[in-house]
């Protein structure tokens, strides 16, 4: 009987197969463990740096329990409780208007105001909307425009009581119109009822007021129909691209679709804010983009801009939310 012999090729590819089998090669099926979390979590801490930390919440574990509409409201109402920051000009047609926790921003043009989102219920929008754009030197008459970010009454509750004092028009995706008509994510007592539906914004549909355009992308993630608003702003002479990441948290819970979906959003906008330049990130939550702070600095210097941070931090901000929603992802696929 002859004996079997290896051979030196045979052996070797053995070899590989075998290795195959320990380290997955990049055609092997991706499957989430605790190790794949800590790789995402570790891409996310090093895309933040030192600049971007405040993202980082991000990437903690979700609560082991949904919470209840009581809990919800609960947090709700001390957050509207806070007190507003002062409103501000931000940049020479980019204005402030917002809240402690959630943010509006009033885009000026010769033609009237385009509002970015529109806080909690018609006393925000009273107290801290038209009584902060009366206080930077902006009529609030002159709002035509309220560009909803999403579906969720932080961004939408005071829209109603404007669109019938200053007869605006509303933006919100088709989705998020749906969303807000049937079966709403989040409801509170505490919010205003959702305007009715008005302007349905398409992906890359273009809104132009007073020379001033603002181009809308679909980012669905944090909702289904979330619309991330980009547009110019200028300052010192300086024309800068600015990005409002219209959604940001993962308040949704354990739907992998979202959470898909979000990963895709922020992977598809880091190349457009390569290809456009975007160099200013803003939110419409001020902890989600060191508002506050980046004011209180630019109260005391305007040069560097503080928010003018540079396309290559857009695009890290961008990829650590990327990285946090995938180690979210992972972690529900893993309970
Ligand atoms: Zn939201």
């Amino acid at each position: 009987m002859k004996k079997f012999k290896p051979s030196i090729s045979l052996l070797s590819a053995t070899l590989a197969l075998a290795g195959c089998a320990t380290a997955p090669g990049p055609s092997s099926p991706y499957t989430p463990s605790e190790r794949s979390i800590q790789s995402h979590v570790d891409k996310a801490n090093a895309a933040a740096g030192s600049d971007l930390t405040f993202l980082l919440p991000l990437c903690k574990a979700p609560a082991a329990t949904e919470p209840g509409p009581e809990e919800i409201n609960k947090v709700i109402a001390t957050q509207i409780a806070r007190t507003a920051p002062a409103p501000m000009k931000v940049f020479d047609n980019l204005y402030f208007v917002g809240a402690a926790w959630s943010s509006a921003w009033a885009i000026d043009t010769p033609d009237g105001i385009i509002l970015l989102d529109a806080l909690n219920n018609q006393f925000e929008a009273a107290a801290v909307i038209e009584a902060g754009l009366r206080r930077v030197g902006l009529d609030p008459t002159r709002i035509k425009t309220i560009v909803v970010s999403h579906g969720h009454g932080d961004h939408y509750g005071g829209a109603p009581y404007l669109v019938e004092k200053y007869k605006a028009r509303v933006v919100m995706s088709d989705l998020d119109w749906t969303m807000t008509e049937t079966k709403l994510d989040f409801a509170s007592p505490l919010w205003g009822a959702a305007p009715k539906r008005d302007v349905s914004a398409r992906d890359g549909e273009k809104i132009t007021l007073g020379g001033t355009t603002v181009t809308l992308y679909l980012t669905p993630g944090h909702t289904v129909g979330t619309v991330s608003p980009v547009f110019d702003v200028t300052a010192a002479g300086q024309r800068h691209r600015v990005m409002l990441w219209g959604g940001t948290a993962f308040n949704f819970g354990d739907k992998p679709d979202r959470l898909k979906s979000y990963i895709e959003s922020a992977e598809r906008m880091k190349t457009i804010a390569r290809q456009q330049g975007i160099d200013v990130l803003i939110s419409n939550h001020p902890g989600w983009d060191n508002a506050v702070q980046k004011m209180s600095q630019l109260a005391k210097a305007s040069q560097p801009h503080p928010f003018v941070v540079g396309t290559p931090a857009v695009e890290r901000a961008l990829t650590v939310m990327s990285e946090c929603a995938q180690a979210t992802r992972d972690r529900y696929a893993i309970r």
